[in-house]
C-alpha cells in the first residue's frame, strides 16, 4: 500500500527548457479539445480566460475520449500525458495553432532527474499525477481537472484557468517566472503555488508574448 498523499500529490511540469518563443499573435488558434465527461460550462468559462488573457482566437473542437494508448494503472487508472499531447501534436486540425486538451480524468508522467534517470523515490516519480503538461515552446498541452478538486465550485474554476492559462504560457514559450504571484510561477507540487497566484500573466512575462 503507497501513501495516501502520492494519490493527491500535485504538479505542474514542463519538460524542455524555454529558449525561445513561439510565433504567437492575435490572429493565433488555439484549438480545445473536449474529453468525454468535461462540461459545456467549464469549456465555455476556460474559452473565456483565453481569449481574456491571451487576446487569441479559441476554437472548440469535436469530442473525444482519452486515447486507449495512454492508459496506465499502476497506482490508480490514469493516463500518460506525455501520450495525450503527442497524440494530439499528431492530429492537429488545419487552422488550429495549438492544441489544448481538458480532461475530468487523472494524468501523469514520469518524472527524471537532470541526468534523465527517473528521480528518487522512483515508487514516488515512475507515474507521477500531475494537473497539467505542456512543452516549452510546444504546440499541444493537456489540463485535468481532476486534482483540483474542492467543494467550492469557484475556486475548482479559479484554479482550473489558471492551469489552462500556465500551461498554454509554456506552449507560447514562457518558463517558470520568479514572480511568485505570476500565473507562470512554478506550482511546486503544491496547490497553495496556485491559489495564491493571479489568474493572468505578469507584465514581464506580457512583455516576452509582447501582449
Ligand atoms: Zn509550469
Ligand atoms: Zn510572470
Amino acid at each position: 500500500m503507497k501513501p495516501h498523499f502520492v494519490y493527491f500529490a500535485l504538479f505542474l511540469i514542463v519538460l524542455l527548457g524555454c529558449s525561445k518563443s513561439n510565433t504567437f499573435s492575435k490572429e493565433t488558434t488555439v484549438g480545445v479539445v473536449p474529453y468525454k465527461g468535461m462540461s459545456a460550462q467549464k469549456i465555455d468559462e476556460l474559452t473565456k480566460a483565453i481569449t481574456s488573457y491571451y487576446g487569441v482566437t479559441v476554437k472548440i473542437l469535436r469530442q473525444k475520449t482519452l486515447p486507449k494508448s495512454a492508459f496506465i494503472n499502476i497506482k490508480s487508472p490514469r493516463y500518460r500525458a506525455d501520450s495525450i499531447i503527442a497524440i494530439q501534436e499528431r492530429n492537429m486540425p488545419e487552422g488550429v495553432d495549438y492544441i489544448l486538451g481538458l480532461t475530468t480524468k487523472d494524468v501523469s508522467v514520469t518524472k527524471h532527474d537532470g541526468n534523465g534517470n527517473i528521480k528518487h523515490p522512483e515508487w514516488r516519480y515512475n507515474d507521477f499525477g500531475i494537473m497539467g503538461l505542456a512543452y516549452c515552446p510546444g504546440k499541444s498541452c493537456i489540463v485535468s481537472d481532476f486534482r483540483l478538486k474542492t467543494n467550492d465550485k469557484d475556486l475548482h474554476l479559479a484554479r482550473f484557468k489558471k492551469v489552462v492559462i500556465h500551461e498554454l504560457g509554456h506552449n507560447f514559450g514562457l518558463p517558470h517566472c520568479p514572480n511568485k504571484k505570476c500565473v507562470m510561477t512554478d506550482a511546486v507540487e503544491s496547490i497553495k503555488t496556485i491559489d495564491n497566484a493571479d489568474p493572468g500573466v505578469c507584465n514581464a512575462c506580457r512583455k516576452k508574448l509582447r501582449l
